[in-house]
């Protein structure tokens, strides 16, 4: 603590420190008043009494930088008013105080216990725990915070729980992964998926509970009764417990590890027996690996479809073998084919279950014929002038809309016809006249009587339409062409 200098000794009472608590508390004059005198008179009993060997008073000297005989502090406000509480280890460990502020007063830095008012025995007890503390405090500070997180890291890669969780990682992962896994609902029969499931939550339940050593800055408090340093994590809602002496980790629930260890081999086990009941389905699983790895164009022909799906005035027709291309292709396998199906099937993510229906319907040779045919179409479409300007967009009971039209209504929307409200549009297009037509001149546009032949009413119904359809995007008032250039 190094606050020497602002320590005060007053002779009935060599075993205590006085020291200023708190800004305003410059310095302590004197032992204060008949009550503090005789709570200093009863401690120095208490300390004489616990008869404290010389290594113990030369630690807790040094942990308080104290001087004289002194080894227990003691604090003062202003007037020298006694100040009831001890402080805590804590607060002085690995601290400076400046000599100018000296101790700052927050009472969560000091035990909650007002030693004043306590009776001789009580006292005596308190005191006794506090040395205990105090002297565990001064073993812990001869090493640096940082070095005790090291000690702390190694005590947890040497716990057994630790390395076992390390050494079956995979197969908790993998269990976690099945646990979640659509795949389940194909496995039969249905009452051992449903007993695997049960044991799964039994034997994960300590996996998910053991706290990672993380990085984040940490609270840390001192256990003297049971010699450990307890770091909490606030983010991780964690709590590490570190033995001093033994260099030992203890986890705050302790699994059983003989049980641990028998536990994590049966659920493997189990599963994999369960699975070597569902060959069917381990087999369209290889087949899906398979085609997966041998379809060597799939990725680059998914690519070309979205691409031609990107693009405007396409009519989406979803025809089944695209479906089934894009099933596959979203589907997630391994790479190779692991001995235990537990590991092996949790690399799995089926999307949707039916492709493996799908899958048993085709042949590879089939299919890869038929990947390679769509690969010369889309690469035609891709290339493909656009659209043909009399292919029909859209049409509204008899009337038709070509890409012609389309392209001299976009015109009108960039020019004259730009912030002109819905109603009006129609008006034009259908080339009815009205004073606010004829005062803006919008009978002398192309647009004007451009679709004579349709309802005022469908043309405003092909407007929402070819909004929908993302063709045209709506203004505060009127429309403007969504389409890029
Ligand atoms: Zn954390």
């Amino acid at each position: 603590m190094s606050l020497d200098a602002l320590a005060q000794y007053f002779d009935p009472y060599p075993s205590l420190a006085v020291f200023p608590l708190g800004k305003k508390t410059k310095s302590v004059r004197s032992p204060g008043h008949k009550k503090e005198r005789a709570v200093f008179g009863r401690m120095e009993e208490c300390l004489q009494e616990l008869d404290m060997k010389e290594p113990e008073r030369q630690a807790l000297q040094g942990f308080f930088g104290l001087g004289g005989s002194a080894v227990f502090p003691v604090f003062s406000k202003k007037g020298d008013e006694l100040y009831p509480h001890f402080i805590r280890p804590e607060s002085v460990l690995w601290k400076e105080f400046s000599s100018q502020h000296g101790v700052p007063l927050h009472p969560e830095g000091f035990y909650p216990e007002s030693f004043a008012s306590l009776s001789r025995d009580a006292l005596f007890a308190h005191v006794k725990e506090t040395v205990r503390d105090y002297l565990f405090a001064a073993y812990i500070s001869k090493k640096s915070r940082g070095e005790w997180e090291k000690f702390l890291e190694e005590s947890y890669y040497k716990h057994p729980f630790v390395q076992l969780a390390h050494e079956k990682k995979r197969v908790i992962e993998a269990a976690e992964k099945m646990n979640r896994s659509s795949l389940l609902s194909l496995l039969s029969p249905p009452e051992d998926v449903s007993f695997w499931r049960k044991r799964i939550e039994i034997v994960l339940r300590p996996y998910r509970l053991l706290p990672p050593l993380c990085s984040h800055q940490k609270e840390m408090s001192l256990h003297s009764e049971t010699e450990t340093m307890v770091f909490s994590c606030a983010e991780c809602k964690t709590k590490l417990i570190y033995h001093v002496k033994e260099s030992v980790l203890e986890l705050e629930e302790e699994p059983d590890m003989e049980k641990a260890k028998k536990r994590i081999a049966t659920i493997e086990r189990l599963f994999n027996g369960l699975a070597a009941k569902n060959t069917g389905l381990l087999e369209d699983l290889d087949k899906v690996m398979d085609w997966k790895k041998r379809l060597i164009k799939l990725p680059k022909v998914m690519e070309m479809m979205e691409k031609l799906y990107a693009k405007p005035f396409l009519e989406k027709e979803a025809d089944p073998f695209s479906a089934f291309l894009k099933h596959l292709h979203q589907t997630a396998a391994p790479e190779t084919r692991d001995p235990s199906e537990l590991l092996w099937l949790s690399g799995f993510v089926i999307s949707p279950l039916s492709l493996l229906k799908e899958i048993r319907q085709t042949t590879f040779k089939e299919t890869e014929a038929r990947l390679e045919l769509l690969e010369v179409e889309l690469e035609n479409a891709l290339t493909a002038e656009v659209l043909p300007p009399e292919k029909t967009i859209l049409a509204i009971k008899q009337s038709t809309l070509s890409f012609q039209d389309l392209t001299v209504i976009l015109t009108g929307l960039e020019a004259e016809l730009q912030n002109q409200p819905l109603h009006l549009l129609a008006q034009v297009l259908k080339g009815r006249t009205s004073s606010k037509i004829r005062e803006e001149k919008l009978d002398e546009t192309e647009q004007f009587g451009y679709l004579q032949h349709w309802e005022e009413k469908d043309i405003q119904k092909a407007f929402k339409k070819l909004e929908k359809e993302s063709l045209i995007k709506k203004q505060n008032v009127g429309y403007r062409s969504n389409i890029p250039e």
